[in-house]
């Protein structure tokens, strides 16, 4: 009888598989590297060989630079390769364009590492694909009950509202700039805003990015110096981080506004000075993480990533098999 941990196991670089010899989503340079997604924390430099969707290695080398890692290997999403008898295949994970669940096959035995992912329908790239598998490994950003995200369609309509009540003030909204910004530029669109969007100069290799590989955003225009004055009524959008800082004095009066799951409790909107708060993730709410074990009832499930107690009770309560995984390194790009 084969043990999971004979595929794969918890190390301080990351998750390694040993019969394959490679990580998943190293947190320090390895020979060998499977790489789910492009966040800055899952997706870093420095590695021999890195395994990823042709989105992510394009990622990559924008934030990186092109010799990123000594070797790239492209796989496509469904294309499978064989790693020393692991056969390894990428299936949508719904997070990020190019992200991706890294599914391993070795001696009848399937793991899926599910990376970050969400089941809400994201514009800018490509639903989760539910595997069937013997091992689940799953974040838990938001693994408590509390965490249920609206739909989106609420929240960008609360940001449209806003800004036709306050036609004199620039709306600076907070967009973590690798995925959120683009889905919220793209859900803008969707909701019928055709005016230009200003992005903050740190934004613009990443949109520019996405519109290459086919993801259309439709006018953007650089929120720069001297523009600020004159943006009220506008939508910008910057970094979180910006929101504190100097770049953000130069509009008068503005509403600023975030994107984040973490917006769904009030008292982080509050320390950061959010007037308008907009509850928008690229993970999984409760209600999805729990949906998503239902619809893989074989599966053991190994917990990370954020609030493993509270998903390891449910586990209990519904007699299913499952432990936390102790993985460090990873941080919360929505926070
Ligand atoms: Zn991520
Ligand atoms: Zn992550």
């Amino acid at each position: 009888m084969m043990r999971p941990q004979d595929l794969l196991q918890p190390r301080p670089e990351g998750l390694y598989c040993s019969p394959g010899d490679f990580y998943i989503d190293p947190v320090r340079p390895t020979p060998r590297a499977v790489v789910t997604h492009g966040h800055s924390d899952h997706a870093r430099s420095g590695h021999g060989i890195v395994l990823a969707t042709p989105e992510t290695l394009a990622i990559m080398t924008e934030r990186y630079g092109a010799d990123f890692a000594q070797g790239r290997q492209p796989v496509a999403y469904g294309e499978r390769v064989d790693r020393d008898g692991v056969e390894i295949s990428l299936a949508p994970a719904g997070h990020v364009l190019g992200s991706a669940q890294a599914v391993l096959r070795w001696r009848g035995f399937t793991a899926v590492v599910s990376g970050d992912y969400k089941r809400r329908r994201d514009p800018t790239c490509k639903g989760f694909e539910p595997v069937q598998c013997d091992l689940f490994v799953s974040e838990a950003t938001f693994g408590l009950p509390v965490f249920r995200h609206p739909p989106d369609t609420e929240e960008i309509a609360r940001l449209l509202h806003s800004v036709r009540q306050f036609p004199e003030r620039a709306h600076l909204v907070g967009a973590y700039a690798l995925g959120k910004a683009q889905r919220l530029i793209r859900l803008l669109r969707e909701a019928g805003w055709e005016r230009p969007i200003y992005i903050h100069g740190a934004m613009q290799r990443l949109c520019a990015l996405y519109e290459d590989l086919g993801v259309e955003l439709g006018p953007l225009e650089p929120a720069t110096a001297e523009r600020g004055g004159d943006l009220a009524g506008e939508i910008v959008i910057c970094p979180p981080s910006a929101l504190q800082e100097k770049w953000s004095r130069r509009f008068a009066d503005p509403v600023t506004a975030f994107a984040s799951g973490w917006m769904s409790v009030r008292a982080r909107a509050r320390q950061r000075g959010v007037e308008l708060p907009l509850v928008m993730s690229d993970h999984a709410d409760w209600d999805e993480l729990i949906s998503t074990f239902r619809e893989l009832p074989e599966a053991l499930l190994w917990i990370t990533h954020g609030r493993e107690d509270g998903l390891l009770r449910w586990a209990e309560l519904e007699g299913r098999k499952a432990q936390a995984l102790r993985l460090s390194g990873y941080e919360d790009e929505e926070d």
